[in-house]
């Protein structure tokens, strides 16, 4: 099974309650050692929930690992979905080769961390030193 079909697995959505809603969107990271970490996303009232990419984050952070070969975000009929700034930046910040991460930003089409991320702020400081 591949990252892709790992993430669309888990990308069940379920509506908790009238104000929480999860699993619309799933991910999965591969990590540079191999392992696979999965996430879904929580969507809240009051904006309390995270996105999909991030739930993945954690889980592999809670592991030691950080850092990232590959990153996939699908919906719930199985689409790639391209990460938020938000969960672009968290990644990019874990550590600095996962600027090389591929990401699937759209089904088949895949790019770097850091062609979503040009003039990233980290270098842009290294480079003005
Ligand atoms: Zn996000």
């Amino acid at each position: 099974m591949n990252l892709k079909e790992i993430a669309a697995q888990l990308a069940t959505p379920v509506l908790l309650n009238d104000y929480v809603a999860y699993g619309d969107v799933a991910a999965a990271i591969e990590t540079a050692d191999g392992t696979i970490y999965t996430g879904i996303s929580i969507d809240t009232a009051c904006s309390l929930g995270h996105c999909a990419e991030h739930s993945a984050v954690s889980e592999m952070l809670k592991h030691g690992e950080y850092r990232i070969k590959a990153v996939v975000a699908v919906d719930s009929k199985g689409n790639a979905m391209s990460p938020c700034g938000r969960c672009r930046e968290l990644m990019s910040q874990l550590a600095e080769e996962n600027k090389h991460a591929r990401i699937e930003v759209r089904n088949g089409i895949f790019k770097t961390l850091e062609e979503l991320l040009p003039f990233d702020w980290k270098t842009t400081a290294e480079e003005q030193r």
